[in-house]
């Protein structure tokens, strides 16, 4: 029995809301906290199980987080705003001796870099204060890391070739739309790619290389080579990893509107002037865009996202692929979000339950694959994202 302080009120603190109040013997009470508390109310409103708690915060004012979580006095906070606020919001829970959760490491807003150096200089911090930190805790991150430390638990004396896919088959109606917060996510896939070969990072273009790759339920999709920040933790965690690379899935159409909105300046993070106002380019195309929230209702189709693993076991070769097709509707019908936020918030109140029984908590900062995943992957069916294994198949690939 533990409260928990869910911090932002878009598509992924609302699955967590709703799923967090789906086990009310280990969520006794919740709060969801946002900059916006009208949003916060909406999406209490919309669960029946479960009075939930609402206030107002920015999560950027660390003195009014502390405030507030002086106030509710959680055990946890799962911090699910944007990644520019996890610093600040893992300052507060060491001022307040309060365990912390989030889904997407930490990125400064005046540069699109992200990498897990800033968190993980606070593992000394947690340790000594006996607090468990679980970074990137979605599904990628999060849910990849552990479908690969449990193919290497069970599956693999050591394994050596990764490939995470992750394919969104599903179609929302709209012409361009992101499925999560329109700036991370557009920060996100106009970077470089990289990927993991021999001891060494390889750079390239962004979108440079394409695979057409083939996801179950749902056939062939044009695959690009992305950087993706699972990778950075699973290299050092899996020091036998010879490659490592991840693929996510875009339309044409997806692509053409994307190098549009870069060629006019649209995707600039530089601020401008504008009629005596500064804005920045990215962050005002974000308010004109769909907002993730509302692409549920009309939202058709799967995601599926697996890890395809090479390695070893008793001296022979050996390829696994692990797997989660969801579909935006089923997620829509429970929680009133689509796929991409079902799948991120899913995985984020599992890691909060691990945590708070007791199965993954250790002083200090810690990437999901650090933790036993058996517990985990036990439950994570039962709370809505049911996954395959398959062994030794051919899924088209070339190592
Ligand atoms: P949204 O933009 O829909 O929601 C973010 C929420 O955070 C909004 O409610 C926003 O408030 C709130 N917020 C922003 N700034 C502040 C602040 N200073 N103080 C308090 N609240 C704030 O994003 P998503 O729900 O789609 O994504 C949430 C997180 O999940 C992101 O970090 C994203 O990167 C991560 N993610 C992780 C994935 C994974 O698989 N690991 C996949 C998808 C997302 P307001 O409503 O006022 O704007």
């Amino acid at each position: 029995m533990a409260k928990v302080l869910i911090i932002g009120a878009g598509g992924v603190g609302r699955v967590v809301a709703h799923k967090c109040a789906q086990v009310p013997e280990v969520f006794s009470e919740i709060m969801l906290a946002s900059r916006t508390k009208s949003k916060c109310d909406e999406i209490a409103n919309s669960i029946t199980t479960q009075t939930i708690k609402t206030a107002q915060v920015d999560a950027e004012n660390t003195a009014e987080l502390v405030a507030l979580i002086r106030s509710f006095k959680p055990e946890l906070v799962i911090n699910v705003a944007l990644p520019y606020q996890d610093l600040l919001i893992m300052d507060a829970c060491l001022e307040t001796g309060v365990h912390y959760l989030d889904t997407a490491n930490y990125e400064p807003k005046d540069e699109a870099k992200f990498e897990y150096s800033w968190q993980w200089a606070y593992f000394d911090k947690f340790k000594e204060k006996e607090l468990t930190a679980i970074l990137g805790c979605g599904f990628d991150p999060g849910q990849t890391q552990i479908y690969t430390a449990y193919a290497a638990k069970h599956y693999f004396d050591e394994i050596h070739y990764l490939d995470i896919v992750d394919c969104n088959g599903g179609d929302h109606g709209k012409a361009f739309a992101t499925n999560f917060n329109p700036e991370i996510n557009i920060r996100e896939i106009t970077q470089n790619g990289k990927y993991w070969k021999n001891d060494a990072w390889v750079e390239t273009k962004p979108h440079e290389i394409m695979r057409p790759l083939t996801y179950p339920n749902i056939g062939v999709r044009n695959s690009y080579l992305m950087y993706h920040e699972e990778l950075e933790s699973l290299v050092k965690n899996f020091p036998t990893l010879k490659q490592a690379r991840f693929w996510m899935t875009f339309s044409d159409e997806y692509l053409t509107h994307l190098r549009v909105i870069q060629n006019i300046g649209m995707a600039s993070i530089e601020p401008i002037m504008y009629k005596g106002v500064e804005i920045v380019p990215l962050q005002f195309l974000k308010e004109t865009l769909p907002k993730p929230e509302t692409l549920g209702e009309n939202y058709t189709g799967e995601t599926s996202i697996g890890c395809r693993i090479k390695g070893v076991k008793n001296g022979k070769s050996k390829t696994i692929y692990i797997w989660n097709n969801c579909s935006h509707q089923a997620a829509f019908d429970e929680t009133g979000a689509q796929g991409v936020s079902y799948t991120t918030g899913v995985p984020a109140m599992l890691g909060a339950l691990m945590l708070i029984t007791g199965k993954w908590k250790k002083p200090g900062v810690f990437n999901v694959e650090e933790f036993n995943p058996d517990p985990f992957m036990e439950k994570i069916g039962t709370y809505g994202l049911p996954w395959e294994i398959k062994e030794n198949i051919d899924l088209e690939f070339e190592y």
